[in-house]
């Protein structure tokens, strides 16, 4: 028997719709992925995972952190029976963060979405077949490319692009670091880091921030942050750890040596679509596009998505649940107009 609906994902969008999914008696099953970027972080859930305290998520006045947001949101949707595709088809205990259970969650290698049920392939190869597919994979850090920046990156030679996982770690601590972006994310990872490092560098390609007035001001307020305007990174210095970075200025070309103990990049998010090779109709910077704005149908009748694999504007945590919410909404409407229940 096909499932009524499989979800792909488990960011905020993923759960919500999970959550609505399951109080409507569609038995939903989650693919909830493993991440990519990082890893060493075994937990799946999104970019929240990768974050700190979250201030702005209605509900909770003194702030929750990334990690904890994620795992209520998990524990609401398996408390409404939700199933989790795992390695041993086992649902894991949400309940018990020690059991191990992270390990099992399963990656959705690839989607044939030619025909109807839909098949949702794993990364065991094991072929599950959904009347209705909600898309909630997200969107993964960028970075710039850089051979030198590739290789200390992975082998742990102090470049990272997430500086809530990797900012506290021993090597970083006491050191000079530097940040590039002019982002919202930018500024919180160089506010983040100053926890740690003795000062940070923040890198930004023109002369004004992108990031919102309150972040910039954040960053105007913290002595130990300094922005270093109209600057790229053209390579990365250093055998087994980082020792400095090479700069050119983007005004007058002038390159410039800047010594850093470690780089952390934060110059925005590619979304997760590569796995849907080219099914579903995308936007130009590759994000899942809607049939309508305020619906969450894509070109597939019968497949929806949510968060932030289809929004590149407001990409919250917030906006990608209410999505989530509504994906679920649209796909129980849809299954009952094919008279599936
Ligand atoms: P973003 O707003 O797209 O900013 C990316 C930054 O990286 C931009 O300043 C961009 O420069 C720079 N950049 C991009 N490619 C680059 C390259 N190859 N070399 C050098 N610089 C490069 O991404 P984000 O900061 O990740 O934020 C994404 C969304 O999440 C935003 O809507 C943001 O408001 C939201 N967010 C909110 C919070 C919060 O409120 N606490 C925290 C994090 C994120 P240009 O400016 O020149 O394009």
């Amino acid at each position: 028997m096909p499932e009524k609906v499989v979800i792909i994902g488990s960011g905020p969008a993923g759960w919500t719709a999970a959550i609505y999914a399951a109080r409507a008696n569609l038995d939903p099953l989650v693919f909830a992925g493993r991440p990519k970027q990082m890893p060493a972080l075994v937990l799946p859930g999104g970019q929240l995972m990768l974050t700190t305290e979250v201030e702005n998520y209605p509900g909770f006045p003194k702030g929750i952190t990334g990690p904890e947001l994620m795992a209520a949101l998990e524990q609401q949707a398996v408390r409404f029976a939700t199933r989790i595709q795992t390695d041993d088809g086992q649902n894991p205990d949400v309940s018990n963060p020690d059991d191990g259970h992270s390990y099992k969650y399963h990656d959705c290698k690839h989607v044939d979405l030619s025909s109807r049920p839909f098949k949702i392939i794993g990364e065991d190869d094991r072929v599950i077949e959904a009347h209705a597919v909600i898309i909630a994979t997200g969107a993964t850090a960028n970075w710039l490319g850089l051979e030198n920046e590739m290789r200390l990156a992975r082998s742990g030679g102090g470049v990272s692009a997430c500086a809530v996982c990797d900012g506290a770690l021993p090597i970083f601590r006491g050191k000079e670091l530097a940040v590039v972006g002019g982002g919202d994310s930018a500024i919180e990872e160089a506010t983040y880091l100053t926890k740690f490092a003795s000062k940070v560098y923040l890198i930004h390609r023109r002369d004004q921030l992108r990031a919102s007035k309150i972040m910039a001001q954040r960053a105007a307020d913290n002595p130990k942050i300094e922005i270093l305007w109209n600057k790229i990174v053209i390579d990365v210095l250093g055998d087994e750890k980082i020792s400095a970075l090479r700069l050119r200025d983007t005004q007058d070309k002038k390159e410039s040596e800047l010594p850093v103990g470690g780089l952390f990049l934060a110059i925005g998010h590619t979304p997760a679509t590569a796995f849907l090779d080219g099914q579903l109709e995308l936007d130009s910077k590759g994000y899942i596009k809607l049939t309508d704005p305020y619906r969450t149908a894509t070109s597939i009748e019968g497949v929806f998505a949510a968060g932030d694999v289809v929004d590149s504007v407001y990409r919250q945590a917030i906006t990608a649940a209410g999505m989530g919410c509504k994906a679920a909404i649209d796909a129980e409407r849809w299954l009952a107009d094919q008279g599936i229940e």
